[in-house]
This record gives structure tokens, C-alpha cells and sequence, in this order.
């Protein structure tokens, strides 16, 4: 395995993008997909600047447990003409408890002359009093070059010199960073393999710095050629690639770490990470673009829904005769398929672990055993092609499963109809009202709820109505609701996909719901959730 650092910065860098909003509880559930995926650095973001991500960092220590990664914060150099020790944001970034710490730090004359306002000195002592502090404070210190390839060509020596003083400090890392994303392949080469040797990095038989200074790169992708130009530094010399999933980021987006990853072990045979956590990634990537709700890119290379779909029209059998003639690698090697399903071993994995987790081991040798994975998977194929997507929607998936196993999903309760109607009121604003009729607990139930919204309105009256047979259900709370119009595909009209999420005050759940009509796919995702909320109460039938 190479040791080059595979750094993540989806949650920090890869959130500037436009229309991309992501809560605290959704940047959580991301890490612990990047976490999946085997990188191995995940950063937060900026406590202390950002209120949301100081109190990211504070549940991360006691609601994520990271087995790959490590959690990095980020931060700047103090303040000019301050010490690092008493600056607050300096301390916010020590106080965010991460291992690691990221500081952002010019590198080009210009911005530290006229963004800054300071002297080139003044600039210097910044970034090696703040490593050293944080140092001291028993971090490990990454440091940002921002605008560095700008910075070179502006002035050589002293953009390589903020790199060395960041070295001599006791920075780990320094990254440089095409902040503005103007850069090619080319030169990013030619500047990447100068610096190397200014700084005397020694790169090792196979490329790798040994020892603790690394040069990394971060690059965004206003050329299009944000993962050749991460490439082509990592073959110059650098040994920290960072990058976002999806490409996510600002402007044109950063450079899409999976794309870099798979690229580098894939095709140079590169071991970057562990080929298990490799063949998560198209599964990873579309679970992520679930909860962004940035529909997944089919043609992004590797992990799309097209990526290795084939053209109408070609010989399905000449594909079943070689399947290599017709594509540039195996799709399995990231998780991916010819089809645009889940692949059967992902499916199948997926399967057995759920169990596993509901206490029911299935053996594969079992042939009734094996008979109901089949079964379940045919389940999910056929619903996903349907445009359900399991992915994103744990509980929805836990609950098709449990329906499944034998005593799995006791019978809560049996819906008999529901309707709801929205009225205009005089005041402007519109006014939704729901009528559930259900059997629960040995009674038929009809109940009416008021809502600003009509899936409020049918949450409510169905909520109401168990509420009798079920008071556990009382302090349930429907926390997110998303919505995505999918694609006619497949030759089916379009439909709509519901993913909500709820809460129990502890723990959170998604559930999907899938219609060609809005409140009849929110409708499944409601009852889902309350009925999910049942089976974690540990709620007898009644
Ligand atoms: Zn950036």
C-alpha cells in the first residue's frame, strides 16, 4: 500500500457549491460515508468561524466512530501583528478536539500584500507561529497554499519559502493549492517537480516522500482538468491529494477524489487504498448525492449511472460473449455495474449485513436462506428500477426486509384511505387538511390534521390517528423532506421520489416513498417512518 494521503474536503471545500446546503446531521452521515470509503482524512470545516461546524466538530466526538479516517479541522494563520496563542479562532481550532488541523496561508505577494494588508515577513511569522502553537498543542499540522500556483509564477522564492517556513515549523503537509483553478497538467508538472526539489523533499524508490514532510495538491476544476492536474502532481512528487466526492465544490467543482483514487490504483497501479473500499464507491457516491440532493452526474467517470451503460442497438449477446471488449475496465472494481442497478455482490453484501444487524444470520450455504436473499434482492432491482433508492433510505430498506424474515414486521396497523385538501384562505396563504382512516389496536380510526402543507397535514392526521393505539409515537418529528423528480427512464413517465427523514429525539431515519403522484410517494415515506418508529420503540402489535 502507497502511503499517499488521500484528504477529503467535500464537508468544508466541496460545500461552497452553489445550492448546496448541508445540516450538521447531514455533513455527520457524509463523513461516515467518506469514512466507507477508506479516505483517509475527512475535513470538517472551519470551527469557530462557522457556528454550524464548531458544533460538527463537538457531536463528531460523540457520534461518529471513524475506522479509516482521521478528522481534520480548518482554519487560518492567526491574525496580523497578533499572537497565535490568544487568537480565538486559532483556539476554536484546537478546542475542536480533530487530530489534525488545516490552516489556509498565502503563499503569493499579492494577496499577502494587498488581501492581507501586511508585510511578507508578517506573513511568514503568521503561518510558524501558528504551526508551531498548534504543534505544541500536540496537532498535526497540514498547511493550505492557497493561490499557490499563482504565487509561483508571481514570486518564486518567497511562495516556496511560506512552504518552508510551514516545514520548519512542523508542518506535516503542505498543499498547493490552485485556488483560482486556471492551471494544466503541464505546468502544474514543471512547478510541482521544481518545488520538490527546492525543498529538498526526498520522494523514495516509488515516489512516496518518506520521512514527515509531504507536498500535496488541491486543485479545482476550472480547466476540466482539475483530476489530470492532481495526477500529474502526485507523478511530480506529491503525496497528499485532495479532493471532494462528486467533484463538489465551488465554481466548477474541485477535483473528484474517487476519479483521482481510481485513476492512480486503477490505471498505474498505484495501491491507494484498500480495493474493498474501492468497489463501495458508485454506492458511496450516489448515497452522498441523496443527501446533498444534488442529482448524481450519470456520465462522472466511474461511479455514474452511465458510466458503463452500453448504446442502444449494440448486440447484448457480444457483450455477454466478452464484456471487456466494450469496456475500459471491469465496472466491479468500483462498485458499479453494465446495468444501472446496484450490482448483485453489492446487493447481496448489503442483504446478509442487514440481517446481521437485525440478529438473523443468513448463511449462504442455507439453501431457504439463500432462496430469500434472492428473493430480496429481486425486491430491490425491480424497485430501484422503479426509482427507489435503498442507498439513502436505511429504514425503508430495513423494513422491506424484515417483511421478508419470518416474524420480522409485526402488523401495526392497516390504512384504509386517506385524502387531503388545500384551500386558499383570504389572508394568501393556503391552508392543507388531512383525513386518515386506519385500523389500529382493534378499532377503526378516523382522524382529520391541519397542516401549512399538505404532506404536514397527512404527517399530522395519521400521527392522530395511531396516536391512541400508539402514544410511543408521540414524540416522533418528521425532520426533513426532500424531494427530486426522476427522469422518464427506463420507458416509464416520469415519477417522483420522497426521501424523509425522522427523528425519536435520539436517532434519526430515512424512508423513501416512490409515485408518479407527490402525496402518494410522500405518503409511503410518512407511513414508513412512523412505522419504523414503532419497530426501534420495540412497540408490540397492538
Ligand atoms: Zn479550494
Amino acid at each position: 500500500m502507497s502511503d499517499l494521503h488521500v484528504y477529503d474536503t467535500t464537508l468544508r471545500d466541496g460545500a461552497q457549491q452553489e445550492g448546496l446546503n448541508l445540516s450538521v446531521t447531514d455533513k455527520l452521515t457524509i463523513a461516515s460515508h467518506l469514512d466507507d470509503l477508506g479516505v483517509g482524512f475527512i475535513e470538517g470545516g472551519w470551527p469557530g468561524a462557522n457556528p454550524k461546524d464548531t458544533e460538527f466538530f463537538a457531536r463528531a466526538a460523540s457520534e461518529l466512530s471513524l475506522r479509516n479516517a482521521t478528522l481534520a479541522a480548518f482554519g487560518a494563520t492567526r491574525r496580523a501583528g497578533g499572537a497565535a496563542s490568544t487568537d480565538p479562532l486559532v483556539r476554536a481550532l484546537v478546542e475542536s478536539g480533530a487530530p489534525v488541523v488545516t490552516l489556509v496561508a498565502k503563499s503569493h505577494v499579492g494577496h499577502v500584500e494587498r488581501a492581507l494588508k501586511t508585510t511578507l515577513e508578517e506573513n511568514l511569522e503568521m503561518i510558524r507561529d501558528t504551526v508551531s502553537f498548534l504543534r505544541g498543542e500536540g496537532r498535526r499540522v497540514f498547511l493550505d497554499a492557497e493561490h499557490f500556483f499563482d504565487g509561483y509564477a508571481a514570486d518564486r522564492a518567497y511562495a516556496i519559502e511560506a512552504l518552508r517556513a510551514a516545514f520548519e515549523s512542523g508542518a506535516e503537509v503542505a498543499a498547493l493549492c490552485d485556488t483560482n483553478g486556471g492551471m494544466l497538467p503541464g505546468p502544474v508538472w514543471d512547478v510541482v517537480t521544481d518545488v520538490v526539489e527546492a525543498i529538498g523533499l526526498d520522494t523514495g524508490p516509488d515516489g512516496g516522500a518518506s520521512g514527515e514532510a509531504r507536498l500535496g495538491i488541491h486543485c479545482h476544476n476550472d480547466t476540466g482538468c482539475a483530476v489530470a492536474n492532481s495526477m500529474a502532481a502526485v507523478d511530480a512528487g506529491a503525496t497528499h491529494v485532495q479532493g471532494t466526492i462528486n467533484g463538489y465544490g465551488e465554481r466548477t467543482g474541485n477535483a473528484n477524489l474517487v476519479t483521482v483514487v481510481a485513476n492512480l490504483q486503477l490505471k498505474e497501479g498505484i495501491e491507494v487504498m484498500d480495493s474493498h473500499h474501492l468497489q463501495e464507491a458508485t454506492r458511496i457516491s450516489h448515497a452522498i448525492s441523496e443527501i446533498t440532493n444534488v442529482p448524481a452526474y450519470s456520465r462522472q467517470p466511474y461511479t455514474g449511472s452511465s458510466a458503463f451503460a452500453h448504446k442502444a442497438g449494440l448486440h447484448a449477446s457480444a457483450i455477454k460473449v466478452d464484456p471487456d471488449l466494450y469496456q475500459h475496465l471491469d465496472p466491479k472494481a468500483v462498485g458499479n455495474d453494465m446495468r444501472m442497478l446496484i450490482s448483485d455482490m453489492a446487493g447481496r453484501a448489503s442483504i446478509e449485513l442487514k440481517s446481521r444487524e437485525l440478529g438473523v444470520e443468513l448463511d449462504p450455504e442455507n439453501e431457504e436462506h439463500s432462496a430469500l436473499v434472492k428473493k430480496v434482492l429481486a425486491t430491490v432491482k425491480d424497485l430501484e428500477l422503479r426509482g427507489y433508492t435503498f442507498d439513502a433510505a436505511d429504514a425503508s430498506f430495513e423494513l422491506l426486509l424484515r417483511r421478508e424474515l419470518q416474524d420480522g414486521l409485526p402488523d401495526f396497523f392497516e390504512i384504509e384511505s386517506w385524502r387531503v385538501i388545500t384551500d386558499s384562505q383570504s389572508t394568501g396563504d393556503a391552508l392543507s387538511e388531512a383525513t386518515v382512516k386506519l385500523t389500529a389496536g382493534g378499532k377503526r380510526v378516523l382522524r382529520t390534521g391541519e397542516g401549512n402543507g399538505p404532506v404536514n397535514a397527512l404527517d399530522h392526521a395519521l400521527r392522530l390517528a395511531l396516536s391512541t393505539a400508539y402514544p410511543e409515537i408521540e414524540h416522533l418529528e418528521l425532520i426533513d423532506y426532500r424531494v427530486r423528480i426522476l427522469d422518464a427512464a427506463h420507458g416509464t413517465d416520469a415519477v417522483t421520489r420522497v426521501l424523509i427523514e425522522t427523528s425519536d429525539g435520539e436517532t434519526t431515519w430515512e424512508t423513501i416513498g416512490v409515485a408518479a403522484n407527490i402525496l402518494q410517494a410522500s405518503w409511503q415515506a410518512l407511513v414508513d417512518g412512523v412505522t419504523y418508529g414503532l419497530v426501534r420503540a420495540g412497540v408490540p402489535a397492538r
